[in-house]
């Protein structure tokens, strides 16, 4: 690939929310684009979006916590386009509960989408641009992987298992120049948070400094420069997107 290549990336849970607004921010900087979510159809809305920008969109139905189906879906886009030079683990899940009351099957199903579903994708992304001796890698995580949160203990374990992961990415794969790193994002307005009572975004809001909850594409900005050049030197490292409520 030259320096003036587009590159291809890859994102999980591209059909909404964050997946769908990072890959409408890779699409207006020229990137070729990998989609996936669940089902190959859902992707629709985030493809035709994406393709006003000009470059090449194809959609791919995964599940990422399904370790041969990613598998094959890797070779697919690998078939499709190539070669992969991004990565971003975004698919993820909620089943909230209080720790005492939390099912085995809540529990399950948030770590194997949230954290075991980044594995597959980075083992399965990893092998590829450890071959290509180049590659980024951005997981999505949470603030809740920092500070916790009631309710939330799958969840949070999920994302602070994530963080952990991307480190040890970020050192096993930087002399072959992958990098690997994290955003862990506050509040932001999309379907998994639409769904939250008036009385808990209000609590949630009065405890954000900037007083405002964040809208996906200032995640999807952060997503594009930890995954580009500018950030050449920057691996193992996590940025909070949160209006100032982790400091
Ligand atoms: P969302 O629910 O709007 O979108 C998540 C997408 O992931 C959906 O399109 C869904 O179909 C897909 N997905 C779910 N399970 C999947 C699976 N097994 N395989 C493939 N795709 C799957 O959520 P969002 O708010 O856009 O969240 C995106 C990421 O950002 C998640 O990892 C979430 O934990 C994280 N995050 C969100 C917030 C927030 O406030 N919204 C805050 C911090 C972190």
């Amino acid at each position: 690939m030259t320096s003036t290549s587009p590159r291809t990336v890859l994102i999980t849970g591209a059909a909404r929310g964050i997946g769908q607004a990072t890959a409408l921010r890779f699409a207006a900087s020229g990137c070729r684009l990998a989609l996936c979510d669940l089902q190959a159809e859902w992707l629709e809305e985030t493809a035709t979006l994406a393709r006003e920008a000009g470059g090449r969109v194809e959609c791919y139905g995964v599940d990422v916590s399904d370790l041969s189906a990613v598998q094959q879906t890797v070779d697919q886009i690998v078939q499709d386009f190539g070669r992969i030079d991004v990565l971003v683990n975004n698919a993820g899940i909620t089943r909230d509960g209080l720790l005492a009351r939390m099912s085995e099957d809540d529990w399950d199903a948030v770590l194997s989408v949230n954290l075991k579903g980044a594995f597959n994708c980075s083992k399965t992304v990893g092998r590829v641009m450890m071959k290509q001796r180049g590659g980024a890698m951005v997981n999505v995580a949470s603030i809740i992987g920092l500070i916790g949160n009631p309710g939330q203990v799958n969840y949070a374990a999920s994302k602070g298992g994530l963080i952990a992961l991307t480190k040890s990415v970020a050192r096993e794969l930087a002399g072959r120049n992958v990098r690997a790193n994290a955003v862990a994002p506050g509040f932001i307005k999309t379907k998994m948070t639409d769904g939250l009572a008036e009385e808990v975004q209000a609590a949630m809001l009065a405890n954000i400094p900037m007083k405002r909850f964040g809208e996906p594409e200032d995640v999807a900005n952060v997503i594009h420069f930890l995954a580009g050049d500018e950030a050449a030197y920057v691996t193992g490292q996590v940025l909070t997107i949160c209006g100032g409520m982790v400091t």
